[in-house]
């Protein structure tokens, strides 16, 4: 069957640059910045580091807060009923990754989960653009073309949070090793940027013409 491609977007257009590069994202994404270094110096006061579940607490709400608003810089500032979904959606990826510390220490308490001597699964790396390109397949088979955004949001959800984690333990690019520990000021520097080199790419590569010509690959329409 040949889907209907009058009406979608193809590619770069002035407007879409215009409103990726407004200066509301600029605005907040210097709030976003803000908001990083607010949380990490709350991080290494003593009342939190004296306190394991505030700790923890913390780390959550900052990853999914983060995630969250690059995600809503992504969609140009604008938060609406459509769009509150992959607005909250970026936030639980950014935040339950660390549910694996559990998994990986086979404990439900907070001190075993802490005290891993390896990085569970889910905070390697290379594992994200695997997942990327898998749920890109599983959608464009199953012919979802309205969740097209999902791995873009997806990758930067997650890489949001392995960059934030990275500045203590590096990235976790297996099979080939560990990079040092990540400099802070690259974490807030790739935390404010790669929302709109995201835009900017799925404003070239993502739409949903993007998404009908991968369906005609595949399907051979
Ligand atoms: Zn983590």
């Amino acid at each position: 069957m040949r889907l209907p491609i009058n009406n979608l977007n193809n590619g770069f257009s002035q407007s879409k640059i215009k409103e990726i590069l407004s200066s509301t994202n600029f605005i907040s994404a210097t709030f976003l910045g803000a908001f990083c270094l607010t949380c990490d110096h709350f991080a290494q006061s003593d009342f939190v580091r004296r306190n394991r579940v505030c700790a923890a607490l913390l780390d959550t709400f900052t990853h999914f807060m983060i995630a969250s608003w690059m995600w809503t810089i992504v969609l140009g500032g604008s938060i609406t009923s459509k769009n509150v979904f992959q607005i909250v959606l970026a936030g639980l990826l950014a935040s339950a990754m660390d549910i694996d510390h559990f998994i990986s220490a086979r404990s439900i308490h907070l001190k075993d989960a802490t005290s891993l001597q390896q990085r569970p699964l889910l905070h390697m790396t290379t594992l994200i653009p695997i997942l990327a390109i898998i749920s890109e397949i599983i959608i464009c088979i199953s012919g979802l073309h309205r969740l097209h955004f999902f791995p873009y949001l997806f990758t930067l959800s997650w890489f949001s949070h392995h960059i934030r984690d990275a500045t203590r333990r590096g990235l976790w690019l297996w099979p080939f090793g560990s990079t040092p520990p990540v400099p802070y000021f690259v974490y807030i520097a790739s935390t404010l940027v790669l929302p709109f080199g995201t835009s900017l790419l799925m404003s070239a590569t993502g739409s949903p013409m993007h998404a009908v010509q991968l369906h005609r690959v595949v399907h051979n329409v």
